[in-house]
């Protein structure tokens, strides 16, 4: 697959349903030190275990492609319309969904950990202010009217 292949193949991320997205999912393999996506068979097919049967979606460095274990991977996607499987198509929409959710927790924890350093809670409407709303509170300069007279302390004694 070159790279006017993975194009294409992401190309097509935006058909990817939400039915086909929750059929993928990342997988981690510790041998081979990369990850890797296995995504069940469209068709709920399931081996003679009754397992679902789950097809594999890998990236070869060294070929710059993608393969997958299914039988049109098998065979190298020769009678594959695109050059690819429909799996592939799915593990790319899944690695972009988990990547922007990747995302989405790191600006949340970083919310968080900002929150947490401040050195008081700022709620507006029941809601704890964003950092930006923050910072322009809690940094806003205070403004002094040198020109107002001191205040007139009315002398107090004890006794009476
Ligand atoms: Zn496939």
């Amino acid at each position: 697959m070159t790279t006017t292949m993975i194009a294409k193949a992401k190309a097509l991320i935006s058909t990817v349903t939400p039915d086909e997205l929750d059929r993928a999912h990342e997988v981690y393999d510790f041998q081979k030190q990369e990850n890797f996506y296995q995504v069940a068979s469209s068709r709920d097919l399931f081996d003679e275990n009754g397992d679902r049967v789950m097809y594999e979606v890998r990236y070869d460095r060294v070929h710059k492609c993608f393969t997958c274990s299914c039988p049109a991977g098998a065979e190298a996607f020769i009678h594959c319309r695109n050059g690819f499987c429909r799996h592939v198509v799915i593990a790319l929409a899944a690695a972009d969904e988990i990547k922007a959710a990747n995302v989405e927790r790191a600006r949340w924890e970083a919310e968080i950990a900002e929150q947490t350093t401040r050195a008081c809670r700022l709620e507006i409407n029941g809601q704890v202010a964003d950092k930006e709303t923050y910072d322009r509170i809690m940094n806003a300069p205070v403004k002094v009217d040198r020109t107002a007279k001191a205040r007139q302390i009315p002398a107090f004694s004890l006794l009476r």
